[in-house]
């Protein structure tokens, strides 16, 4: 038997893994470098698109609960997590560039491993073969068209990334170290506003221009990956009790919490580039730069990856999927990660073992 797999991401890289090591051929077809996704930017398998973190440790809630389970079965995406941990108090958080490029490195090297740089734009099932597809939240247009003739129209909403920002733009005499109630070992930036600060930052927020996508309109934005204009244009003080809330994080040098705070996690190992924590956008490029820069401490920053926003495809997964991920009318084709309706990388990883587990 041979299995196809489409798509080297999250849930891709932990199904190519788990059934080469059972001894399965497998053949993993991922399009990039070659044909880039319009939120991915290198060509490794398992890249994090957006935050640098996995979530909480804590096993005492569904994202550290889902890591031990993981952990449990071998999953490759938290070993090699484990391996580029960098700081983040209770979240486990990666060096973003070295944990895809060690699950690269990973999967490359297994023997039953073939790999075929190339979009598939259909599935040709062939004699005594298993296709999965984990192409994505960003899954090619050509394959969604042909896709969607087969199993019907796709469902979709709307996400983010946020900004990246290179250390050493950063004023340092302004900011402080610090994590939230003290969980940590001074993980965190933090960028303290004053109330004057704060309101100049909202007004600038919600008067920016934005990238008016037409399409966009149509479409729900995803509540936990609101981008910040919208959060600001909900309401003054939505900023201050959301990504911005101050509450738990002391500034050493008042003894309080200031008014209100934006967040900075550092994003790789060498601690050269920091992602603005809660601060996904659709703002017009140059928008990013005038308002970041509004920021206390951050009036030179330098912006090494600028904020996103696109449309997430997901399949209508309860009409035409078996409980294996299967097609009801294809037991030969199975789904696997974001496109079935799961959300987050670690939540992909975690349905691409269970497809694996299926096979
Ligand atoms: C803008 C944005 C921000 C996000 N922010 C976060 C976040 O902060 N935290 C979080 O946990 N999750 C976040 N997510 C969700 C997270 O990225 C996904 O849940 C996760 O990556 C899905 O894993 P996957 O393996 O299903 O798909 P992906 O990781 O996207 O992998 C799919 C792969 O398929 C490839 N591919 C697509 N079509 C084809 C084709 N036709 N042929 C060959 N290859 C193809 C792509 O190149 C890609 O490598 C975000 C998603 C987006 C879009």
């Amino acid at each position: 038997m041979k299995v196809h797999v489409v798509g080297g991401g999250l849930a891709g890289s932990e199904i190519t893994y788990r059934l080469a090591k059972k001894g399965v051929h497998v053949i993993l077809h991922e399009m990039r470098p070659k044909i880039q996704t319009p939120v991915h930017r290198t060509g490794y398998f398992a890249e994090l698109v957006c935050s640098n973190s996995l979530k909480s440790e804590d096993i005492t809630n569904g994202a550290g609960l889902l890591k031990a389970e993981m952990r449990s079965v071998g999953s490759l995406i938290l070993e090699v997590a484990e391996e580029v941990r960098i700081p983040a108090g209770k979240a486990l958080a990666v060096d973003r560039n070295e944990f895809a490029r060690r699950i690269t490195d990973r999967i490359k090297s297994m023997e039953n491993v073939e790999i075929h740089v190339e979009e598939v734009k259909k599935i040709e099932l062939g004699e005594d073969e298993i296709w999965i597809v984990a192409t994505g939240p960003m899954t090619s247009q050509s394959l969604l068209n042909n896709l969607s003739k087969k199993i019907g129209r796709f469902l979709n909403f709307i996400d983010a990334v946020s900004p990246i920002l290179y250390s050493d733009s950063i004023d340092l005499s302004k900011v402080f170290i610090a994590d939230r109630y003290g969980v940590g070992k001074g993980d965190h930036l933090n960028c303290p506003l004053n109330e004057k600060e704060y309101d100049r930052l909202w007004k600038a927020l919600i008067e920016a221009e934005v990238v008016e996508f037409k399409e966009f309109e149509k479409h729900k934005l995803f509540e936990r990956c609101m981008p910040i204009e919208e959060i600001a244009r909900s309401g003054k003080d939505a900023m201050r009790y959301g990504p911005l809330r101050p509450v738990g994080i002391v500034d050493p040098r008042t003894g309080k919490e200031p008014y209100a705070v934006v967040q900075l996690r550092r994003d790789n190992l060498e601690g050269t580039l920091y992602n603005i924590v809660g601060f996904q956008t659709r703002m017009k490029w140059r928008e990013q730069k005038r308002i970041i820069r509004l920021i206390p401490g951050l009036e030179n920053a330098e912006i090494a990856r600028y904020g996103v926003m696109h449309v997430n495809v997901y399949l209508n997964s309860p009409k035409v999927l078996d409980r294996f991920l299967r097609l009801k009318k294809d037991d030969r084709i199975f789904f696997a990660g974001q496109i079935t309706g799961v959300e987050g990388y670690l939540e992909s990883a975690a349905s691409g073992i269970y497809v694996a587990t299926n096979i």
